[in-house]
């Protein structure tokens, strides 16, 4: 199929189902600036990800996120919602998405308009730290003075507590409420839409497969193929901001 029909595709799924869910993975946000994980110039072909247990148990590895998480944060804090951002908004903003599930954790859905309750970041959120004892939260840029100035790591100024970026980890437990949040939506959508995933970091990837399970449509797009490809109903391999761009007229 032409990518022009798969689009007209697009259309008429969006016209025919009115309670869909927008999933989305790193993909959405490389037109934004921030590289993904997997593609050839992602994250993980230049370093391993930190795990959660070695982020509490060794400082050298504390040190070594937070380094990271300094680099990182040059391109995320500059980062502004691209076309596949607002396209996500506008069809939020048309009462037909009820919910958008993402991996994400720039924040960029919440810049492009949507609203915070309409939005369950799975694996968290890295526009802020939180201490993993009490869970008081606290400022990147408060945290960055002390570390660029001789790499001293945040303590939680209440309980003396570890504070780590309020993401999740590799071996950290899935936030609870957010989770019971993905499972309803995708139990209760006649279309799921999953945007920039590789589809393999579970659980996150498990919610397309439920939403197929309970009769939902699933559209991906991905520049590239998917495991889950071969049960979805339309794959659209090509460039998000323009598919999504040209499927819901937004420049
Ligand atoms: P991933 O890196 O595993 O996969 C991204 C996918 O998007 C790839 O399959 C790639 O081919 C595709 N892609 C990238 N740019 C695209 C484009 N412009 N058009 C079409 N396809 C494109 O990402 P994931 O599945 O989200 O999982 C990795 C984990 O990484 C998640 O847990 C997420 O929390 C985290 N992460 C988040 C960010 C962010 O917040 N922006 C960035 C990197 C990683």
């Amino acid at each position: 199929m032409m990518i022009s029909e798969q689009i007209t595709k697009l259309r008429n799924l969006l016209v025919a189902s009115d309670r869909i869910v927008v999933f989305t993975g790193a993909g959405i946000s490389t037109e934004s600036g921030i590289p993904d994980f997997r593609s050839p110039n992602g994250i993980w072909s230049k370093m391993a990800p930190i795990e959660f247990q070695d982020f509490v148990n060794s400082e050298e590895m504390r040190r070594e996120a937070w380094r990271r998480k300094v680099v990182i944060d040059k391109d995320i804090q500059q980062a502004q919602p691209n076309r596949g951002h607002r396209a996500v908004a506008k069809l939020v903003e048309s009462g037909k998405c009820f919910c958008v599930i993402t991996q994400n954790i720039d924040g960029l859905h919440q810049s492009s308009g949507i609203p915070p309750e309409k939005i369950v970041e799975i694996h968290g959120n890295g526009t802020y730290a939180k201490c993993l004892s009490c869970a008081k939260r606290f400022e990147l840029s408060d945290i960055y003075v002390a570390f660029n100035r001789d790499e001293t790591l945040p303590i939680c100024d209440s309980c003396g507590g570890i504070v780590k970026t309020a993401t999740i980890s590799f071996g950290q437990a899935m936030p609870e409420e957010e989770m019971q949040r993905a499972e309803y939506a995708a139990n209760n959508c006649d279309l799921m839409i999953a945007i920039g995933s590789s589809l393999v970091v579970y659980p996150a990837a498990g919610f397309p497969i439920y939403a197929k399970r309970n009769g939902a449509n699933l559209v991906i797009i991905n520049r590239e193929q998917t495991e889950q490809d071969q049960i979805a109903d339309l794959v659209l391999n090509s460039e998000i901001g323009e598919t999504l761009g040209e499927a819901l007229d937004v420049d």
